[in-house]
């Protein structure tokens, strides 16, 4: 159970907008941050700050410390290495380092990259670039009617051709859970690499590479309620270690001559320039914040406002969810017959909800469902019945009016 005052760790859910106590569903985009992560921002820059790494002095020892335990956190939050834990900028970075590194460094003319049809641009895009740049080939592993990856397909892509799978945990559109352990499986069996974008499962269920059996795994902190501009790339050490550095410059070097470079050891290598330390700090208290409620607890009360809130969107009329896979995250996307999502999300607005609308960042899977874009809610820890009986009241009211 979660307890009904964790709104008030949330400095910013107290806040009105035109009036009216905000209603926060935009959570896939990103989340609100607890106060414990923004007080400790506030401690680093007032109490930390100094570069890491490079000091000999007190308060760099102080943030380099900080900086390492963060790693050690994230580690531990998702089974891995302390070593195998690269800082990024975000769940896109991390892709890109793997697209650069892993396919630029391995790969040749010829070779096949698959990704599904329901990523996030940021896990395709980086493919596509990648295979040009290369000669590569890419492939899209279809997605069926009610939301879910076409296995039999998949496996009928793979060939001993295909390098690497490039597959989402879960779907920022249709907020399906694909079935990753499987899938690495399969991926594995035909010789090919697997990374996983977490960026919409890290924060609301159990994410755990040996467990998934995964090669690669991305994820952003500001969607699992630490600031924005810090993120992770977890990959294996053999494979990390094997991989050429992504971006040239300081930390990520052993020895520098005139001549030539030797790289640092992980995860320095692929850690370039002053790292975000005040972001990684934070992202470590976040981890305690979560870790502090219990990731299971967090995915039981979302699955219960998934259920709740599908249950009352199937009973207005007009109202289609796409997506509706049996394994979902709380995350729903819907259309309205004679509506546009666009005029909903801004009528939403004005009633203090904040919604997402348009394609989300992942135009092929409107293409696939033969649409321009939903209207999509995405539920965290801090979401309520009560709130989804606000939302519903004010879509009923919006309907009305958009005849
Ligand atoms: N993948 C998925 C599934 C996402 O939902 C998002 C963010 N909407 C991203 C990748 C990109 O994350 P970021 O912008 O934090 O790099």
């Amino acid at each position: 159970m979660i307890d009904r005052n964790i709104k008030e760790l949330f400095p910013i859910l107290n806040r009105t907008i035109y009036g009216k106590r905000l209603v926060y569903f935009d959570n896939g985009a990103t989340t609100q941050k607890p106060k414990q992560v923004i007080d400790r921002i506030v401690q680093s820059y007032e109490q930390e700050n100094s570069n890491v790494h490079r000091g000999v002095h007190y308060l760099s020892e102080l943030s380099t410390e900080a900086h390492e335990n963060a790693r050690k956190r994230v580690a531990e939050f998702i089974g891995g290495e302390q070593e195998e834990i690269i800082f990024t900028r975000g769940t896109t970075e991390s892709i890109n380092l793997v697209a650069r590194s892993y396919i630029e460094g391995f790969c040749k003319a010829g070779d096949e990259i698959l990704f599904s049809a329901m990523e996030h641009h940021s896990n395709m895009v980086p493919w596509q670039m990648a295979a040009e740049r290369c000669g590569l080939t890419f492939k899209a592993i279809p997605v069926k009617d009610d939301g879910t990856l076409d296995i039999d397909a998949y496996k009928k892509l793979l060939s001993d051709k295909t390098r690497l799978v490039a597959v989402t945990h879960t779907s920022n559109v249709l907020g399906t859970v694909n079935p990753i352990k499987e899938i690495a499986a399969i991926a594995h069996e035909a010789g090919a690499k697997i990374l996983v974008d977490a960026a919409q499962a890290i924060a609301h269920t159990k994410v755990n590479v040996k467990e998934l059996g995964v090669d690669f795994l991305a994820f952003s902190g500001h969607k699992m309620y630490a600031p924005t501009g810090i993120g992770v790339l977890w990959g294996k050490k053999e494979l990390l270690e094997a991989m050429p550095p992504f971006m040239g410059g300081g930390e990520m070097i052993d020895h520098v001559t005139l001549e030539h470079t030797t790289y640092g050891a992980l995860p320095y290598k692929f850690e370039a320039g002053t790292p975000n330390y005040v972001g990684s700090a934070a992202l470590a208290s976040a981890i305690d914040f979560m870790d502090s409620i219990g990731i299971e607890n967090i995915h039981a009360h979302e699955e219960m406002l998934l259920k709740y809130a599908t249950e009352k969107l199937n009973q207005i009329e007009r109202v289609h969810i796409i997506g509706n896979a049996p394994e979902k995250s709380g995350i729903i996307s819907f259309i309205v017959d004679g509506a546009h999502h666009y005029d909903i999300g801004l009528m939403l607005d004005k009633m203090g909800i904040a919604v997402r609308t348009g394609h989300h960042c992942a135009e092929p899977i409107m293409t696939r469902f033969g649409i321009s874009g939903t209207v999509r809610i995405s539920f965290a820890v801090y979401n309520t019945t009560e709130e989804i009986d606000i939302f519903i009241e004010a879509l009923k009211k919006i309907l009305n009016l958009l005849r």
